[in-house]
């Protein structure tokens, strides 16, 4: 089920919704959790909650801030486990996950890499104007990296090689 859809057909979305999240760990939970039971989006429920490993608030009846029920969601939902903790590059922006020594940047980024497409799409555009001796030329590059880049296309490539290219002026391919 859609993510979009589960949320909209969630019981506890007609209530006030701070009931499943109870602060303190012994309050009367009993009228969110009898809510959760008759929900008709509940596994869905638990399982996002299982995998986003949360630990807090009520989830498909289960209140994940203790040990004891966590186990039992699991047990109630096998196979569901969470998911690799995802980070936004601070660099790009793209989701990426990180490891443990995580620099807050994604891998490509770390080492210096672009992605490559919008670039070959550039020199695709140019060279319909150019020659590739010309494009080498214009960019500094050698003949054999453009047509590598072109010829071998990769996700990635290095960010001088992609600022050399980018560096041609649009103006440069007009007639
Ligand atoms: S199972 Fe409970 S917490 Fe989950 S969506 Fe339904 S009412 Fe809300
Ligand atoms: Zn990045």
């Amino acid at each position: 089920m859609a993510a979009i859809y589960w949320r909209n057909a969630a019981t506890c979305q007609r209530f006030d919704g701070e009931m499943w999240f109870p602060a303190g760990s012994d309050v009367d939970t009993s009228f969110a959790r009898q809510l959760c039971l008759g929900c008709p989006v509940r596994w869905d429920c638990g399982t996002v909650a299982l995998e986003a490993g949360e630990s807090e608030g009520i989830w498909a009846g289960y209140w994940l801030k203790h040990k004891r029920e966590r186990e039992a969601l699991e047990r109630a939902l096998p196979g569901v486990v969470a998911r690799a903790p995802h980070g936004v590059c601070s660099e790009c922006g793209r989701d990426y996950v990180p490891n443990a020594s995580d620099t807050g940047r994604c891998r490509p980024c770390v080492r210096g890499l672009v992605p490559a497409a919008p670039v070959r799409d550039y020199v695709g555009q140019l060279h319909e104007w150019l020659p590739w001796r010309q494009i080498a030329a214009m960019s500094g590059l050698s003949l054999n990296t453009v047509q590598s880049l072109m010829n071998h296309p990769r996700e990635y490539m290095s960010r001088e090689t992609a600022d050399a290219l980018m560096s041609i002026p649009p103006l440069a391919v007009m007639p």
